[in-house]
């Protein structure tokens, strides 16, 4: 239930003060009882009368976007990755949580990164280079070689080809309360409240 049509939101998993300094009990508010709830809704309202698209789960949507009508394919991109990517950007974060990736994707981090702190400069680089509204990525392919992307708006990396293993929300609504216009003092906190253990799951039984 919750996992296909009609799609429900998700609590969040964790309590809303639990990343403060990090990130404000506000903030996370409005990012997932508003923001969030929004995504959730429209993506409802954009298949209602689609059935064809009902059994599905949001990943199986953004897979198989050019199975559905074209009218509704933009709005499923959108609604669904505005689902997809805060449910995995809410799930990775935490504030009582490992801090350190496991020994596998420590591993995978230097080889492809250098160090950790190779991996944080390339991620952050990307999350200040996305040019306004989008995310910044670390990705695992299936030979489980690791890279960093950024995508523009709601849109997803090609999940057939690749697992997320976390993303950053650059998007203004994710930082503007805390931290006005200094994205890369955001970035920099969203370094301090990663959820290292999920991660490595992520990592470890990626599909
Ligand atoms: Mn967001």
């Amino acid at each position: 239930m919750g996992n296909t049509y009609p799609f429900s939101l998700k609590p969040l998993p964790y309590p809303y003060d639990d990343l403060i300094p990090q990130i404000s009990e506000q903030t996370l508010c409005f990012h997932h009882d508003k923001h969030l709830k929004t995504y959730v809704d429209n993506l409802n309202n954009t298949i209602k009368d689609y059935p064809e698209a009902h059994g599905k789960t949001v990943k199986e949507l953004l897979m198989n976007l050019d199975r559905l009508p074209e009218n509704i394919r933009t709005p499923v991109k959108n609604n669904g990755g505005g689902v997809y990517n805060h449910e995995l950007y809410f799930s990775i974060l935490g504030e009582m949580c490992s801090t350190s990736p496991s020994p596998a994707l420590l591993c995978a981090i230097n080889r492809d990164f250098g160090s950790i702190d190779g991996f944080k400069e390339a991620l952050k680089a990307a999350a200040l280079s996305q040019f306004g509204s989008g995310w910044a990525w670390l990705l695992s392919d299936k030979e489980k070689k690791l890279s960093i992307v950024k995508t523009p708006n709601q849109d997803t990396p090609d999940l057939s080809k690749y697992t997320p293993l976390l993303l950053c929300d650059v998007w203004e609504h994710a930082y503007y309360l805390d931290y006005q216009n200094r994205r890369a003092d955001y970035v920099d906190a969203f370094f301090k409240i990663l959820d290292y253990e999920r991660i490595s799951r992520n990592y470890e039984i990626q599909i």
